[in-house]
């Protein structure tokens, strides 16, 4: 049985309650078996490895709930001159980044397949836990559609024989891709119940599916395993329809309006915030000039109304869990999210505790990971800086000095002890 000591650090559970100096967390092979005052925990008869935090803050691995992890940058002329599979090599760089930030689960939200997944249960290649959708479920000319005006099609991540296409119209259709994706290893289903920025031909306020075709999405995928529906939701009317049809979470949520946000607090839906994205878009668009024309001026639109939308959720009493978009960012900025949250009234514990325990229950993980207790996994992260006094301290990836990941050290800049 390996035993190890993570000590000397401050412990920030993921509960929302006050840090506990002193701290230490015991690690019984890839559970934790106790945490708290290191004078209080036992140590066992048997030898243990001891990680001297060094005086840092001791943190549940943290979870990002939307990340593309299969791209890396939206640029459209350059996807149409990448081969196929490039990018699933270029994914492995992009996990290791994702994992380096002290992000050891994230939630897909369209473009990894079981494959991803499996390579990285296997050990094959180091990178987060994952909840994959593969593909997103969209109506013909909706967000997911790759069609552009001149009838080419490039899609950000084309179908193959384990990632189906994503349109589907009228019920039938939406429930048998329900079933396909199922099929094809799904664990929650992504649709875009609104237009979006990053999509040629539609707006984030027009309205995608009807209220009937999200109802089948919904019962479908409930009747497998009982699995979830995330929705890329941006104007109000989809948000309502997706909310009023029991999805799961709202991603995006830029056009909040009253009813919605009333909606939201009645339903218990997660919102997903993404507010790094837009603003990633300007800022890419601005260094390098990649970004298509529509999708820029739609992100600048945005920026302000996302910005308040969020602030009234939160007031409200929504839940937030913390997600990015990255693969529209560089994988790895993640953290960014955190200070941006900030910006709309949370506060650093608030923005800590939607990256691990509100975002484990967003994800159905919450048995297993979001808070550092006995039993869960153990995914502990070690920040150099105290994220409470400085939440932005966190966006500096040589801050996240330690990464364990189900009991594995994964990442450790912690200085050896001669
Ligand atoms: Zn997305």
């Amino acid at each position: 049985m390996k035993y190890q000591l993570i000590h000397n650090g401050t412990l920030i559970d993921g509960n929302g309650g006050d840090p506990l100096p002193q701290a230490a967390i015991l690690v019984r092979e890839n559970k934790i078996q106790a945490v708290g005052h290191k004078a209080d925990i036992p140590l066992p008869n048997e030898p243990v490895e001891m990680i001297d935090a060094q005086g840092g803050y001791i943190l549940p691995g943290l979870i990002d709930t939307h990340v593309h992890l299969l791209f890396d940058g939206v640029n459209l002329m350059k996807a149409i001159n990448t081969p196929f599979s490039l990018p699933f090599y270029q994914a492995i760089d992009q996990m290791r980044r994702t994992l380096n930030a002290g992000i050891t689960s994230v939630r897909d939200a369209g473009g990894a397949d079981l494959g991803m997944k499996q390579a990285v249960e296997q050990g094959l290649i180091e990178g987060p836990r994952m909840q994959i959708s593969i593909s997103v479920l969209t109506i013909t000319g909706g967000h997911g559609d790759g069609w552009l005006p001149s009838g080419a099609e490039i899609n950000l991540f084309p179908p193959h024989p384990g990632r189906p296409d994503g349109r589907c119209d009228g019920v039938d259709e939406v429930r048998k891709k329900v079933r396909e994706v199922l099929r094809a290893g799904a664990e929650v289903i992504k649709v875009c119940s609104t237009g979006g920025v990053l999509s040629p031909t539609d707006h984030p306020e027009f309205t995608q599916f009807s209220p009937e075709e999200l109802a089948v999405i919904v019962q479908e995928a409930a009747y497998r395993r009982g699995i979830k529906v995330m929705a890329h939701a941006q104007g109000a009317e989809g948000i309502k329809n997706a909310v009023r049809a029991g999805i799961h979470s709202i991603e995006h949520g830029i056009y909040l309006d009253d009813e919605a946000i009333e909606l939201m607090v009645e339903h218990g839906t997660f919102l997903v915030p993404t507010l790094l994205a837009p603003l990633a878009v300007v800022e890419i668009a601005e260094a390098t000039g990649s970004m298509p024309e529509w999708g820029v001026r739609k992100a600048r639109e945005t920026i302000e109304i996302h910005s308040e939308s969020i602030a009234r959720a939160w007031k409200a009493g929504v839940k937030i869990a913390m997600g990015t978009d990255a693969g529209v960012m560089p994988h790895g900025t993640n953290l960014r999210e955190l200070g941006l949250m900030c910006k709309v009234g949370m506060s650093p514990m608030d923005a800590i505790v939607a990256t691990t325990k509100v975002a484990a229950e967003c994800l159905g993980w919450q048995d297993r990971v979001g808070t550092l207790a006995p039993g869960k996994l153990a995914d502990v992260v070690v920040v150099r800086t105290d994220p409470l006094a400085d939440i932005r301290s966190l966006e500096q990836t040589e801050n996240i000095v330690l990464v364990m990941k189900d009991g594995r050290i994964v990442k450790n800049l912690l200085a050896s002890p001669e």
